[in-house]
């Protein structure tokens, strides 16, 4: 059996691969044609952000599984998978901690002006503290998060572990598993109306698409800190810029964004009050280890042990 792995992954994944006698190589060059020919006689892909279209999937004869390394997986067309019945799998249990303690990071962060008080102790000015603008707490604040799946299920916890009051909007999760969480259940627009702090943690579609925009930064507080670490255009950029130029709202911390790399000089780069992060939420190195040795799992226990895979790993499960 033969494996492709696009894309560099943390080692402890091949390995096990490896141990399971099953072949493994690494394409770092995801042009079309040379894809084409390299995955032509693959079992199976391992795959991280870079695109699998319906054409170069079209062309892998003997594909029986794509096994994406993280959860989101826009970069491969999930619709030729399930037409052609092969299963997608993703690392369901790897990333939710990783991320979920980012956006604490860029809660905190935000919220006590961590970056200006660097700066005045770096520039010798220790004595001048009280010149400091305000800065606040997380405590008895109030957090709505949108979306909650794993992610958001993870970052509750963290949030109520520093006592802040949790409100979550996710029509497809009964408001009994909400309230069993110790969280409160609202619709979209009364969450936007009391939020301190907005996390996004829903997956970029035709109905969330620009969740966040123009419309919406009207209805929100003006200290409100919003985060997305889910992917880009849940918010809308430019009515984010217009919302942070106008005060609209006291900061954001943005991972993901329409186009990824950002263009350079992206307007963002130039406002203080909003932090930037290469969609590397779930990057630590613990969660790299998490995604490699889970990504690879999920392809060995599909093609040589089908009792010990994680069925809720696989994304189209009804094929
Ligand atoms: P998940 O599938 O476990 O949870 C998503 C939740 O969103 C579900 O509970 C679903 O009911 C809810 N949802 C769907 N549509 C909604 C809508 N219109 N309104 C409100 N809620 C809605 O996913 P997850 O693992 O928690 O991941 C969440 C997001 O984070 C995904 O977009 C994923 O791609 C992204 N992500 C980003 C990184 C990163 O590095 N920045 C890492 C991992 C995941």
């Amino acid at each position: 059996m033969k494996i492709a792995i696009m894309g560099k992954i943390h080692s402890d994944g091949p390995e096990i691969l490896k141990k399971n006698n099953i072949e493994n190589f690494e394409i770092n060059d995801f042009e079309e044609n040379y894809l084409i020919n390299k995955l032509c006689d693959v079992d199976g892909i391992v795959i991280r952000t870079a695109n699998l279209t319906s054409k170069i999937l079209s062309k892998c004869e003997n594909l029986k599984i794509v096994s994406r390394h993280g959860v989101g997986y826009d970069n491969v067309d999930s619709n030729y998978l399930k037409k052609n019945g092969i299963p997608l799998a993703i690392t369901g249990t790897s990333n939710a901690v990783s991320v979920a303690e980012h956006v604490m990071t860029m809660f905190l962060y935000l919220t006590k002006n961590i970056n200006l008080s660097n700066n005045l102790v770096k520039s010798g000015n220790f004595k001048k503290k009280s010149e400091l603008p305000d800065f606040f707490e997380l405590y008895k604040k109030k957090i709505l998060i949108l979306g909650f799946g794993r992610i958001g299920q993870e970052l509750a916890k963290r949030c109520l572990g520093f006592d802040m009051e949790v409100y979550i909007y996710d029509p497809f999760v009964s408001k009994n598993i909400i309230i069993e969480k110790n969280c409160f259940p609202i619709n979209k627009e009364e969450g936007l109306e009391i939020a301190d702090y907005i996390s996004i943690h829903m997956p970029l579609n035709n109905s969330t698409k620009n969740f966040l925009s123009f419309t919406e930064f009207d209805l929100v507080k003006k200290n409100l800190i919003v985060v997305n670490t889910a992917r880009g255009g849940i918010i809308n950029e430019e009515a984010l810029l217009e919302a942070i130029k106008k005060n609209k709202i006291k900061g954001a911390g943005i991972d993901v964004f329409e186009n990824e790399p950002p263009r350079q000089k992206h307007p963002f780069f130039e406002l203080e009050n909003i932090l930037l992060t290469p969609h590397n939420a779930a990057l630590t190195l613990e969660c790299r280890k998490r995604m490699s040795v889970e990504s690879c799992t999920n392809v060995i226990n599909y093609l040589v042990n089908k009792k010990k895979l994680n069925k809720t790993n696989i994304v189209n499960l009804e094929i």
